[in-house]
């Protein structure tokens, strides 16, 4: 089954029982301070459950496009290390707004997956909420006796409030969730070690597929819980998990979502997935940040120095910079998988092909920008790690690194652990705040530049400058 085809049977069947297919929201969110980027599919109807507005329809589906690199969602670290971790995502879910509730929802997922996809029932496994002393909470016996009709006991697995009771964030709607788990061992190893015994162990082959949550309280700000008015289903599954499932693979990079980009970054390089780790890890840095960056710019979010588009720069040059130490690369090429990916992905994000030639370019500009000072920062630090006597980086150096080379600290930071060295991470912060105040006047200046451009409406973008200064990079030209 072809990735477009599990995404389609998702939606499908949830439309046959009664939900409405929308759109994914854009992965940069642009108007809640809470929060830099889509980090599940709940986000865009966080206001229906906490009863500010009223949906359409009470049944709602959709594929989300998510964003994990911040706040308290944040995979970045462990994304190329493992296999089933990426920064971007889809999220497929499902979602009943004071309609349906518990029983129709595992019902519901249970049949999806074992009679439409057709996966094997004892690979799976399945959690409920244990209780919270510190909540008042008890186990949610209701979700334990639904999946007791359907499941032997000994694949429920009773979890704590980390893994089995789903928060927004510090204050809002929240409930106990269930979680379904799957164990994609040989039979010889399911055979030595009883799957249950590695379910949210952060095990490559017993992995969390689909997460049901029961929303039914509101965290306040005093950290009680009051019930909401209403009570909601919230579920997100992981597209490219279930993808890999579905085609027997044991990496969601070995399914079609990530095999076009890895054998284009083969093709570039000349170097082959799947014979060294140390290279396997870079290619699929590149193909999964390549996703996170193309997403992001084909919503209007661009690299820049502030940010959201901060942090899509980093994720841009902690690819480059993959790329240059572990796979040889020394021109712009991460670029060239843009064209691959909008034609993998294009049918269902067709902002993708719409905004492919911008993509091209910025990635390209961006690539070509840092990849004129990346060797150079990093003789640099080769020679500061060589004269380090404390295994210790100071503040100042990794500051010149920021500031002259354009090495993101946390792209420092990575590379200094690969090379068992820390960093001075309060040094550099005072060397930044110094820079800042003595910048200040001048940011004054282009405040206005800004403002300028920003209130002369018509104009057509035609292109960049130069990608290291936000805002004057922006070219225009009157029509
Ligand atoms: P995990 O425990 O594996 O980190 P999670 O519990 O943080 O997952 P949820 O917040 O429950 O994830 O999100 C719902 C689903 O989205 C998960 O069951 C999983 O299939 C998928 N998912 C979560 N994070 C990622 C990610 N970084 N990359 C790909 N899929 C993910
Ligand atoms: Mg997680
Ligand atoms: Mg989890
Ligand atoms: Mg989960």
């Amino acid at each position: 089954m072809t990735s477009q085809e599990v995404r389609n049977q998702f939606l499908n069947f949830f439309k046959e029982k009664n939900h409405k297919i929308v759109p994914s929201a854009p992965m940069v969110m642009k108007d809640d301070p809470t929060l830099m980027f889509t980090n599940a599919g709940m986000n865009q109807f966080k206001e229906y459950f906490l009863g500010n507005s009223v949906p359409k329809s009470k049944r709602l589906t959709d594929s989300q496009k998510c964003l994990r690199v911040s706040g308290k969602h944040n995979d970045l670290e462990e994304v190329g290390k493992d296999t089933y971790h990426h920064t971007m995502f889809e999220m497929l879910g499902n979602w009943s707004i004071g309609d349906y509730f518990k029983k129709e929802a595992i019902a519901w997922a249970w049949e999806l997956l074992t009679e439409v996809y057709k996966i094997d029932k004892d690979s799976l496994y399945v959690s409920v909420f244990e209780g919270s002393e510190d909540d008042g909470l008890p186990l949610d016996q209701e979700a334990y006796d639904l999946w007791k009709a359907i499941v032997p006991e000994d694949r429920i697995i009773k979890g704590n409030k980390k893994d089995n009771f789903w928060e927004m964030g510090d204050q809002g709607p929240c409930g106990p969730c269930s979680e379904i788990h799957v164990d994609i061992r040989s039979k010889e190893e399911k055979a030595k070690v009883d799957g249950a015994s590695l379910v949210n162990q952060d095990h490559p082959q017993v992995v969390e597929i689909w997460n049901l949550v029961f929303m039914q309280f509101n965290r306040k700000a005093n950290g009680s819980l009051e019930p909401l008015p209403e009570k909601h289903i919230d579920t997100g599954m992981g597209f490219e998990r279930l993808c890999m499932v579905l085609q027997g693979k044991q990496s969601n990079y070995d399914t079609d979502v990530f095999t076009p980009l890895i054998r284009e970054v083969e093709i570039i390089t000349g170097k082959k997935y799947g014979k060294d780790e140390e290279t396997d890890i870079a290619i699929r840095v590149i193909s999964d940040h390549v996703r996170a960056v193309a997403f992001s710019i084909a919503d209007g979010q661009l690299p820049s120095n502030t940010g959201a588009g901060y942090v899509i720069r980093r994720i841009l040059r902690r690819a480059i910079r993959y790329g240059f130490t572990f796979l040889d690369t020394n021109k712009p090429f991460i670029y060239r998988l843009v064209r691959v990916l909008s034609e993998q992905m294009g049918k269902a994000f067709p902002e993708l092909k719409e905004q492919y030639q911008l993509i091209e370019n910025v990635i390209k500009e961006e690539e070509s920008s840092f990849l004129s000072t990346l060797e150079q920062g990093l003789v640099l630090l080769d020679s500061v790690i060589k004269s380090s006597k404390d295994k210790t980086i100071a503040g100042d150096k990794a500051f010149e690194l920021y500031d002259t080379f354009g090495f993101p600290i946390d792209l420092t930071a990575l590379i200094l652990e690969e090379k068992g060295y820390q960093l001075d991470k309060e040094g550099f912060e005072k060397a930044l705040k110094a820079q800042k105040d003595r910048s200040r006047a001048a940011s004054e200046v282009s405040k206005d530049d800004w403002n300028i451009l920003k209130t002369d409406t018509e104009q057509e973008f035609i292109g960049y400058d130069s990608l290291e200064a936000d805002v004057k990079l922006v070219k225009y030209r009157k029509v």
